[in-house]
């Protein structure tokens, strides 16, 4: 009785609806008696409950596989930075990356080695660019990066040192790849030239990421080069 009527007294009138809501504060309620004891526990329970919470969203945004964030944190996020360069009139780029051949590599060494290059390719990824750019896994074998900041130019040396060192990278089995390495195509497009808003620079890097492969693979291209 003395619980229901301390959470009748304090708790509703501190918090009202606030727990029913999903919110998860802590008691402020400084005593020495097993009430005090009861609301330090309930503190520690909402520490772990909203430890575990943070925990689920940064899962709920990143590709199972390959760790990178997923394809709808990516067309999410792309949506925000074109927003945000269109108001503050900077650039930013769009690398889509496609493997080469990579039927023949699941073909030849099976599924479970072509995920494991899957998330070595990623991991190649994350150490050529920097701590600002959003690499994403955009579909099965296809991956994009979005480079704040950052013009046609620049992006095209950034894109050309990703192809360079997953060329250089050493994949099990990949002698038997067309051109004995496995490797990428990548397609560029930036903010505003390419395209104003976030579905068209897709488009564009699409399309660059066509040309690409059309003239032979392992190589950068953008609409214009
Ligand atoms: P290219 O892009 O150079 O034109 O040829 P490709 O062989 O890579 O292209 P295609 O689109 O024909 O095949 C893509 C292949 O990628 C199909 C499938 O075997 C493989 N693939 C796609 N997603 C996954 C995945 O999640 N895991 C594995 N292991 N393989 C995948
Ligand atoms: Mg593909
Ligand atoms: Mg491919």
């Amino acid at each position: 009785q003395r619980l229901i009527d301390l959470y009748a007294s304090q708790i509703t009138p501190l918090f009202g609806n606030r727990f029913a809501a999903g919110e998860m504060p802590k008691l402020d309620i400084k005593r020495e008696d097993e009430i005090g004891q009861l609301s330090a526990s309930f503190n520690l329970m909402v520490e772990a409950v909203n430890k575990r919470d943070e925990a689920l969203k940064a899962l709920a945004i990143k590709d199972g596989l390959t760790g990178l964030y997923n394809y709808r944190h990516f067309i999410e996020t792309l949506d925000k930075e074109v927003k945000k360069s269109s108001r503050f009139g900077r650039p930013l780029s769009l690398l889509m990356m496609d493997i080469d051949h990579f039927k023949n590599y699941n073909d030849v060494n099976g599924h479970m080695q072509g995920s494991v290059a899957l998330k070595k390719m990623a991991d190649v990824f994350l150490r050529s660019i920097r701590e600002v750019d959003i690499a994403a896994r955009y579909g099965g074998e296809e991956f994009v990066v979005i480079l704040p900041e950052t013009k046609l130019e620049d992006a095209m040396t950034v894109a050309e040192r990703v192809r360079m060192k997953v060329e250089k990278e050493e994949f099990p089995g990949e002698e038997s790849q067309p051109n004995g390495s496995l490797t990428i195509s990548i397609g560029v497009a930036s903010f505003p030239d390419a395209a104003t808003e976030a579905a068209h620079l897709i488009e564009a890097a699409d399309m660059a990421l066509y040309k690409a492969k059309s003239l032979g693979r392992n190589r950068v291209c953008s609409v214009y080069s």
